[in-house]
């Protein structure tokens, strides 16, 4: 079912209407925004595409989820407040079949942290959704990648490894026979954004980041921009009930520290500001997990039942290629 661009803007508009600060949304050349006094705009753009990003064939609902979702989290490791979305659509065909669910996967997580889509391209081409979310900081606030300090707890929120199982499963590589493997595929499928916790960790962490391409590339990036050797504790991990009841044990432990897409995220903070971490979980209902500790030095380094250990895999990058070891 070909698709007029009328209708197809009338599937997009609707997302996240009623936000006050839009002075004008979908429909004109550009939208317009109102950024509150005392407020900092804060930006990022994350695109994905089918075969790279989600498996080709991948339900639309999932991938208008997740096109949000990874922008969100990028928000949350900033600890900024999300308002706007544009989006570029590159799509082969305008099928309105496709486009529908597509759309509902989108406004159900655009309307989880009422997000209002402002904007955006539509133009024919292999399958590729690029966002942009705008939010806003308070002046002065950002939970930058450079603060680390030795001394600093590593922590990390949620469990690891689960999403990166799951695109096993989401990919057709292995079927999916149980609950447990369900649930594996689902957290590849529907990654949910820490926002709302993020936004909590001002004054609290000193550097976070959100774990989008496996533990260790990422925790690496902490370690540069703030000058510091991150030692993570292999055996303190946190895995799934899920992920160990289906995986091995080396296996799971290979996904947990190198598998990406957990959209989970990773902080450093003073050992003072623990209990005050604690009482945070409690209200977030979120689980949180000490994995680690900021050392003086550099890289990120590994330890196995107290021995130092350094995997041979550390991660993807988006080349494809893996990064001298
Ligand atoms: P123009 O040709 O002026 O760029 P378009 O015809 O491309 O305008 O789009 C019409 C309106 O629909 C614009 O307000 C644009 O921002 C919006 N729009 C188009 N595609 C999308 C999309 N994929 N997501 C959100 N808004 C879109
Ligand atoms: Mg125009």
């Amino acid at each position: 079912m070909a698709l007029s661009e009328f209708r197809l803007i009338e599937l997009l508009r609707g997302i996240g209407d009623g936000r006050a600060d839009v002075c004008l949304g979908i429909g004109d050349d550009a939208a317009l925004l109102r950024v509150p006094d005392g407020q900092r705009l804060v930006v990022c753009a994350d695109a994905i595409v089918e075969g790279v990003h989600f498996p080709a064939g991948a339900d639309a609902a999932d991938i208008g989820w997740r096109a949000l979702a990874v922008n969100l989290s990028d928000m949350a490791a900033m600890g900024a407040r999300p308002r706007w979305a544009t989006m570029t659509l590159t799509l082969p065909e305008a099928d309105e079949r496709w486009l529908q669910p597509f759309a509902k996967g989108f406004k159900a997580l655009a309307d989880m942290h009422a997000v209002a889509l402002v904007g955006g391209d539509t133009v024919r081409g292999p399958l590729n959704v690029g966002v942009q979310v705008m939010g806003t900081l308070a002046d002065g606030q950002g939970l930058l990648r450079s603060g680390a300090q030795p001394g600093d707890g590593v922590w990390v929120s949620g469990c690891l490894g689960d999403a990166a199982a799951g695109l096993e499963f989401a990919s057709g590589n292995r079927a999916v026979n149980n609950d447990a493997e369900r649930e594996l595929c689902n957290r590849f499928l529907r990654p949910v954004p820490r926002v709302e916790f993020g936004s909590s960790l001002h004054g609290l962490a000193t550097a976070a980041i959100d774990i989008s391409d496996g533990l260790m590339q990422d925790a690496q990036h902490i370690a540069f921009a703030s000058g510091v050797n991150i030692a993570l504790d292999a055996g303190s991990l946190p895995l799934s009930n899920a992920l160990t009841g289906v995986f091995e044990p080396s296996e799971a432990l290979r996904l947990a520290l190198s598998g990406g897409d957990d959209y989970e995220l990773l902080f450093t903070l003073p050992a003072a500001r623990e209990r005050e971490l604690q009482a945070l979980l409690a209200s977030h209902g979120l689980r949180c997990t000490r994995i680690g500790t900021v050392n003086k030095g550099e890289n990120v380094t590994c330890a196995l039942e107290g021995k130092p250990w350094m995997p041979s895999y550390t991660g993807f990058d988006h080349f494809g290629t893996r990064r001298p070891e």
